[in-house]
């Protein structure tokens, strides 16, 4: 080896402690040898240090309070996934907001007399605090309702009819004579024409199940005005999906890291041929279209009463509120530096009822917009929560209701039993008899116990302040710890976040093993120094837990972080890997008082909780 290569191999270890990034593990048996591979790293991290993470969550519609499916389905992995890479020292940029748009929505405004907009406000401040109470920290949420998502939708439009990616469709729907309009699918009801329930809604059967057309419907009447419908032509812009079909499975075949199940899943609806998608409707509330800047032979009729479908326009958000943010903060192109940057790495969380959207239709889009923007590089689709082995119904009250969850339980013990259980693969069964129990048995008498029987000994055995020796550091201890990080990290960059925690759990059962190996409470004064030994080793193992479940329980890990003497937040500096081995620091200054980290549950909540469950959860 050249002494140059020896050189560059002491700077790259540096660089490697600072950025993680760099996984050697990763890197192919060199082609043009070590040297070139070594001053590639170099220059890059020379040039953009820091990972660009962009993070889209899922849009909720504001007709309602998100319920624990949706926490478990959407939010709760990216503030998971994000807080990784902040802790690994990336830059991220995580950003959602209100669906305002959706019918669902207006539904609830005409049913309570208000506007769209008062339900749609009401629900997206309840919404903020909630998600703030759970601790999912965004970048920026925001909303569909704002003028520069306004823009960007119309901007991608424009765009997309400038393409030729836009069709101009007549399609029959029913209309009100009553009320001169045309009406949405969930507006409708009439009979099944399946079994004959008279309650079908335009969209679905509830007493089939079956998916129905609105004009399926026997004798459809508006739900509104109460009027029997007509049917009616109406022109309307449809997104030409058939165009982008090649592009899109090209896209699809190359994500290697995309879960097994929603690329099958998604590559099926490319084999069954993808055909075009009406991205306008009629109707008065949503986003308006640019009718300024459409050529008259473009223009489709009474194009003043259509908006923009929400299925189009709420994604169109990602973009637009890394674009708000930008503006926010007086960098306006700072969102590009993650859609169009080479580096910059856009990842996607939502739950299994968006995942055409996410898979087909987005990445559709914006390669429509512009070839050279960045697509998915990943998007992570969670299957939904069923409650005691049913389908989670709020008409039914077979829910679990948001606010009483908070009030009784810690957030800490909701996200560790949601991670614990993540539904990456399958359906998550939230059982109330397995919530108490994991509580009980692996966050308490595992976790918190370890931590609890180390510290409370310590303190016991050499007071509130101890100092730590370099050379007793045991190899075997770092080595788990070491591998604890590495072997998290990658089931964390890849969305294996269940796994991600066993690991985290497997190194705290490795430290009840070695306190249990060296029997520390035999300590005397013979064995002090050794036992001493022991004990540093264990906070270490502590420690590092103070990181590595930070992604996890923001909350118990800051309280680790009270424990062992450091700063609030600390692992959280900006630009720093902290997601590695590190020494703990000479010395720790314990708090004279500690409490229990995690809370035990009565097994008789069960009952309680049982009780609730199907009588009509009202608080
Ligand atoms: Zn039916």
């Amino acid at each position: 080896m050249s002494i140059f290569t020896t050189t560059l191999e002491l700077i790259l270890s540096k660089i490697l402690e600072n950025c993680q990034s760099f996984c050697f593990d990763k890197v192919a048996p060199p082609l043009g040898g070590w040297d070139i591979i070594i001053v590639n790293h170099l220059i890059k991290f020379m040039l953009n240090p820091r990972r660009k993470i962009f993070i889209g969550v899922a849009w909720p519609y504001v007709n309602d309070l998100f319920h624990i499916g949706n926490l478990a389905g959407a939010y709760l992995p990216p503030d998971i996934f994000a807080r990784f890479h902040k802790l690994s020292g990336n830059e991220v940029l995580m950003v959602s907001g209100s669906d305002f748009h959706g019918t669902p929505i207006t539904i609830r405004a005409s049913q309570e007399r208000v506007k769209p907009e008062a339900i749609a406000m009401k629900f997206h401040k309840l919404n903020q605090e909630y998600l703030k109470k759970f601790r999912i920290e965004y970048t920026i949420y925001t909303s569909t309702h704002t003028n520069i998502h306004k823009k960007t939708v119309q901007d991608m439009f424009l765009r997309l009819m400038k393409g030729g990616y836009i069709k101009i469709l007549k399609t029959k729907q029913l209309y009100s004579e009553k009320s001169q309009k045309f009406l949405q699918d969930r507006y409708i009801k009439g009979g099944c024409p399946y079994c004959y329930s008279e309650e079908a809604r335009g969209d679905q059967c509830e007493a089939c199940g079956r998916v129905l057309e609105p004009l399926e419907l026997i004798n459809p009447i508006s739900k509104i005005d109460k009027s029997s419908l007509t049917i009616k032509p109406t022109e309307n812009y449809f997104f030409d999906l058939e165009k982008l079909q090649k592009p899109i499975e090209k896209w699809l075949i190359s994500r290697k890291e995309m879960r097994e199940w929603v690329k099958k899943e998604a590559l099926g609806w490319i084999k069954e041929g993808l055909t075009e998608r009406a991205i306008t409707r009629d109707m008065d509330y949503g986003v308006p279209l640019p009718t300024k800047y459409i050529s008259r032979d473009q223009k489709i009729e009474n194009i003043k009463n259509k908006v923009f479908y929400v299925w189009f326009e709420a994604v169109i958000g990602y973009l637009s509120a890394a674009i708000e943010y930008s503006q926010r903060i007086k960098l306006p192109d700072y969102w590009k530096e993650f859609f169009y940057s080479p580096d910059g790495e856009t990842f996607y969380f939502v739950g299994q009822d968006n995942l055409v959207f996410h898979t087909i239709n987005w990445p559709a889009q914006l390669i429509a917009y512009d070839k050279k923007i960045n697509l998915p590089k990943n998007v992570f689709v969670n299957k939904f929560l069923l409650l005691e082995g049913r389908k989670m119904s709020k008409s039914r009250h077979w829910y679990i209701n948001t606010q009483h969850l908070l009030e009784n339980y810690p957030v800490d013990s909701i996200r560790f039993y949601l991670a614990f259980n993540m539904p990456e693969q399958k359906e998550l069964d939230f059982r109330w008899n397995d919530f108490i129990e994991t509580n009980n048995n692996i966050l308490v008498a595992t976790i918190g116990n370890f931590i609890h029987r180390v510290i409370t000994f310590t303190v016991k055995s050499f007071g509130f302040n101890l100092r730590f020796t370099k050379s007793a550091f045991d190899k075997e201890v770092i080595k788990n710890i070491e591998g604890t990080f590495r072997d998290s990290s990658s089931c964390l960059e890849q969305g294996r976040f269940k796994e991600a925690l066993k690991k985290i759990i497997d190194l705290v059962s490795f430290g009840n093993q070695y306190v249990d190996k060296y029997k520390i409470w035999e300590i005397n004064a013979q064995n002090k120094e050794k036992i001493k030994a022991v004990i540093q080793n264990n906070i270490a193992i502590i420690d590092a837990l103070r990181i590595l479940l930070y992604p996890f329980m923001p909350d118990s890990a800051e309280s680790l972080n009270t424990l062992l003497g450091y700063p609030r937040s600390t692992p959280l500096i900006k630009g720093v890997n902290n997601w590695k081995f590190k020494l703990p620091r000479e010395e720790i200054k314990f708090p004279q008082k500690m409490g229990p980290l995690f809370r035990k549950f009565d097994k008789k909540r069960v009952a309680v909780e049982s009780e609730i469950l199907g009588r009509g959860n009202t608080i």
